[in-house]
């Protein structure tokens, strides 16, 4: 995009419909995540970050307002007595070039990613306009609404880093109900899912081995090889057994080793994910990693470490929140079918959030609104935005309008 595209134009506009334009209350940045929670950040990524949004018209006054970190939760009280109840919707992009093809519907409408590399492949820019427009809706209807509202602004959703420290940022405490949402995935434009269940619980973790360097001629026995250690330990962990408690995955996903030809390799790092049908089945696998890793470390004499960079819980809804949700679909012209899903073969780390509310008798409600994607981290997503939106939209607010009058 050009300096003087319409984007500019419509960023700017889009800030006046902000949380503080709409005289929300708010949480930001560092006030509204448990830092000690946060997974697999990159300090190098959030300087590049803090370059690029400053380039981009960010004030260097809101920077500071973050700390450097980003996410919001707006809240808004009506001064009624009522439920609190928390809609989330995760704010980040995926590192995807975006297609320049003429058909592309950014293309067409001239909002195509600004940020070589990066772009809104998974709809989530969508999710954070969605519940913005609820949170302008909600203040318009303030005086015909009892309770509180929390607009959770989730970052790091991708990779699933930020879940966990949003969860446990102390805002989730006094929630009733908590809805979280997603476009595409399973459903096709004028579906909804319903799910009851199914995002899988995942552990992400990075382990690096140390071995020593040495010759590969002269002196092969002063060396240990840091890449035969996690070539041991790719194929052990790929032989971990499956359980019968329910579903399990297991994937080295990336394996980097070795220095040159006729070097002992003193250097190796591998990407590796688990998931389970429960965080205890999870649990079991991420226990087997991490025990192959030990064992490894002594077989071959090398020093390893390992890191967790992110995680989800499995997700568990509540059928009453569901239910409420399938009776407002069944009146929605948009919506000309509602699936009941038990499974996703995915994850998602709004389930932290999720499990949080539950554990103190809280509910929750998860949906998925439907959009013709070519699928999903690709660089031709796309989700046909006027007829995909309002349908969350109308869902989210009709929830509220509803939860709130039979209260
Ligand atoms: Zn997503």
């Amino acid at each position: 995009m050009k300096k003087n595209s319409p984007i500019k134009k419509s960023r700017a506009i889009s800030r006046e419909f902000g949380l503080e334009y709409l005289g929300i209350e708010y949480k930001l940045g560092v006030d509204f995540l448990d830092k000690a929670s946060i997974q697999g950040r990159d300090e190098k990524d959030v300087e590049r970050a803090i370059e690029r949004a400053l380039e981009h018209g960010v004030s260097q006054s809101f920077i500071e307002k973050t700390g450097g970190y980003t996410g919001i939760s707006g809240i808004l009280d009506t001064g009624r007595p009522g439920p609190t109840i928390a809609i989330r919707a995760d704010l980040d992009a995926v590192p995807v070039q975006e297609s320049s093809a003429e058909e592309h519907e950014a293309v067409k409408g001239n909002y195509v990613s600004e940020i070589p590399g990066v772009m809104h492949a998974c709809g989530h820019d969508a999710h954070t306009s969605i519940l913005l427009a609820v949170a302008e809706w909600a203040v318009r209807n303030k005086e015909h609404l009892v309770g509180k509202y929390k607009f959770i602004f989730q970052p790091a959703e991708e990779g699933v880093r930020g879940g966990l420290a949003v969860a446990n940022g102390g805002i989730f405490d006094d929630v009733d109900e908590i809805l979280c949402f997603h476009v595409g995935s399973e459903c096709k434009l004028g579906e909804v899912g319903i799910c009851e269940g199914g995002y899988l619980a995942t552990t992400k973790l990075n382990v690096s081995f140390e071995g020593a360097p040495a010759h590969a001629g002269s002196n092969p026995e002063a060396g240990k090889s840091a890449l035969l250690a996690a070539c041991n330990a790719a194929t052990l962990v790929a032989g971990i057994p499956r359980h019968s408690g329910g579903l399990t995955r297991v994937c080295v996903g990336k394996l980097e080793a070795g220095e040159s030809r006729n070097v002992i390799p003193a250097h190796a790092r591998m990407e590796i994910e688990t998931r389970g049908a429960t965080s205890d089945l999870d649990a079991f696998m991420v226990d087997h990693v991490k025990r192959i890793v030990r064992g490894t470390e002594a077989a071959f004499d090398v020093k390893a470490k390992i890191e967790k960079v992110g995680s989800a819980a499995n997700l568990e809804t509540d059928p009453e929140v569901l239910a409420r949700l399938a009776k407002i679909t069944e009146q929605m012209e948009s919506v000309e079918k509602t699936n009941f899903i038990r499974f996703v073969p995915a994850s998602e780390d709004c389930t932290w959030l999720i499990r949080r509310v539950r554990e103190h008798g809280g509910k929750a409600g998860y949906f998925l609104f439907g959009c013709n994607h070519h699928g999903h981290h690709r660089g031709d997503f796309s989700i046909q935005d006027e007829k995909s939106m309002p349908v969350a939209f109308e869902m989210l607010t009709k929830y509220l309008a509803e939860r709130n009058m039979s209260c």
